[in-house]
């Protein structure tokens, strides 16, 4: 009997502690990721994905598109190429300055690299004649690569040149319902850090470049963030840190007794714009009583490749990779014995077999699981790597297998605990602890 296995170690380029070409590192993700075959330096600021990092990347991704589409979110893509006219008109050219890529084509047209499309995204509206209230509320995002000339890109991923954002624009007929959208879409938000299964805080933002009525920041608290937030432990209020005056005080409830700083990574920013882009490139509506009537806007960014290096920022050790298991490149490897040994002989088509298991008895496991067949190397070494890759469940088939063929081992990666299990028992632990 033959099982299919469509996910192979020896198949997956992930080259090994190769030596960091050219950058500092200056974040333990950005270690990690280099060491362990996630991403490459390419470019200051800019990075190769690797098959490993691609496949976190995606899942995350898809994490977010579901919730997106939750809300009634429409998938869009915008051109990353932006007329350079689009960002005067609206003041930004200027504000934004020597962080903005220029170029020119072959007619001498200007262009910008795109960091956000707000513009973009009212200048569409604003080129039909003007829709009906009843469209709206009109929710569009998208899910691609930004531009930003940092002075100093670092991190890794972190602070990036080149980055993988989902920004959402929203466009609503007045400022009640643009405030319900707002609300809507940051309660999605923290809907998308749960399902990852992140701590986050949410934190009253500063408004920067986009100005509008109200925003805030999603942040993960961690000591390489740059970001410094307040935290009123007697109200449970968070801000950020560059808002207040007096940083002694709580700005919501005056306590001055329970302020306490932390260091935040943002990973994502909601805004209420309101009128801000909708009148300036004059971008309306004809409401209910016939009149011609200007939008009200919100625009919302998430940081993809961010935060993926964030949530390894916070969750990992020095030498190893920890993932919250929703995003884990895989969550379950197989090692089967070494090669020519004894076990080997004895445990002949066992890996296949609880790789189907496995993947036949729960569904959602389906791609997600990975077989060392790497068996030139010892079981010890492809371990030692699995644990620091930090797939959550690592299942050995060795000796003890050899010897009882109902029993496989497993290592728990979070609780650090070895077991042997029948297939059944294997099959209800990965349940119980996968989520
Ligand atoms: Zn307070």
């Amino acid at each position: 009997m033959s099982f299919l296995v469509k996910h192979r170690l020896s198949k997956i380029f992930q080259p090994l502690n190769m030596p960091a070409k050219s950058s500092k590192i200056t974040s333990k993700s950005l270690k990690l990721m280099l060491d362990l075959g996630f991403i490459q330096n390419s470019v200051p600021g800019c990075f190769n994905f690797l098959p490993l990092g691609i496949k976190s990347l995606q899942k995350l991704t898809k994490i977010i598109d579901e919730e997106m589409s939750n809300i009634g979110g429409q998938k869009m893509l915008f051109p990353s190429l932006i007329n350079t006219k689009l960002w005067n008109d609206s003041g930004r050219l200027e504000e934004a300055g020597p962080e903005l890529f220029k170029l020119q084509d072959r007619h001498q047209k200007s262009y910008i690299l795109s960091p956000t499309h707000e513009e973009v995204a009212t200048e569409m509206l604003s080129t039909l004649s003007p829709l009906s209230y009843r469209e709206f509320p009109l929710k569009f995002y998208q899910i691609s690569t930004k531009f930003r000339d940092e002075i100093k890109p670092r991190f890794g991923l972190m602070r990036g040149r080149e980055f993988i954002m989902k920004d959402m624009y929203t466009f609503d007929i007045d400022l009640n319902s643009a405030k319900k959208t707002y609300e809507e879409v940051c309660e999605s938000y923290e809907n998308i850090f749960k399902t990852i299964g992140m701590d986050f805080v949410k934190v009253l933002g500063n408004s920067g470049l986009m100005g509008g009525h109200l925003s805030h920041e999603y942040q993960f608290k961690s000591s390489i963030g740059e970001d410094n937030l307040l935290h009123c432990e007697s109200c449970d209020y968070y801000v950020n840190a560059e808002l207040c005056e007096d940083r002694s005080k709580c700005p919501q409830c005056g306590d001055s007794n329970k302020i306490k700083v932390h260091s935040g990574i943002e990973v994502g920013h909601t805004f209420l714009l309101g009128e801000k882009y909708s009148k300036l490139l004059n971008t309306k509506y004809i409401s209910m009583n016939q009149e011609s009537k200007v939008l009200q806007m919100g625009s919302y960014g998430l940081g993809i490749s961010r935060m993926l290096a964030a949530c390894l920022e916070v969750l990992s050790t020095d030498s190893d990779m920890r993932w919250p298991n929703s995003i884990a490149p895989y969550n379950i490897i197989i090692l089967p014995a070494k090669e020519g040994s004894k076990e080997e002989t004895l445990t002949k088509g066992v890996p296949e077999k609880v790789y189907s298991f496995l993947e036949e008895r729960i569904p959602d496991l389906r791609d997600n699981i990975l077989l060392d067949d790497r068996t030139g190397l010892t079981i010890g070494r492809r371990l030692l790597e699995a644990k620091r890759v930090g797939y959550p469940f690592i299942v050995v088939i060795n000796k003890r297998t050899s010897e009882d063929s109902s029993l496989v081992e497993l290592f728990h990666t979070k609780t650090k605990q070895t077991m042997y299990l029948t297939y059944e028992a294997l099959l209800d632990y990965i349940k119980q602890n996968v989520h």
